[in-house]
């Protein structure tokens, strides 16, 4: 016979990454962070959020961001990647499980993520709808080395903590 798992906590993980492009924004985690370049994705490349929200969807074995945002959709150009994490909160809702506490890791050479850290805490926290001391964004250098290192995109990884509702 089949066991059940402890459905109690469930953990996700999410990883994200984007090229760095001249004139477009850099936002991250909802937040306008001054920068020369921006991200170039097809919604608006919050690569922040993209990993949450392929943590939450994995935790609670809800597919992938790919499946719910297809980037072959003209709806989800330009997008509002707030609106997206928010929406992938009713998903996993639905199934069952609230988000109980979110650790983010930004992996680039610039710009420096600490001076927007509690701005982007607060936000993301907002829109996962718990706590902000249940929200943590890290940043981290990548010592110069390969892709990142030559500032021609940033990566993010994020872990999700889900409780079950019911
Ligand atoms: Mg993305």
């Amino acid at each position: 016979m089949q066991r059940e798992p402890d459905a109690t906590i469930r953990v996700g993980v999410g990883y994200d990454s984007h090229r760095f492009v001249p004139g477009r924004p850099l936002i991250l985690g909802g937040v306008l962070i001054p920068s020369e370049t921006g991200l170039l994705g097809h919604s608006d490349a919050d690569a922040v959020c993209h990993a949450i929200i392929d943590a939450i969807l994995g935790a609670a074995g809800q597919g992938d961001i790919g499946e719910m945002f297809p980037d072959t959709d003209p709806a989800n150009k330009g997008r509002d990647s707030i609106g997206m994490l928010e929406a992938a909160v009713r998903k996993i809702s639905a199934a069952g499980y609230s988000v109980n506490q979110v650790d983010v890791s930004v992996v680039a050479e610039s710009p420096q993520l600490s001076p927007h850290r509690e701005k982007i805490r607060a936000r993301l926290a907002s829109a996962l709808g718990i706590d902000s001391s249940s929200v943590s964004v890290k940043g981290k250098s990548n010592e110069g080395m390969g892709w990142i290192g030559r500032s021609e995109g940033l990566a993010c990884i994020a872990v999700a903590t889900l409780k079950r509702n019911r």
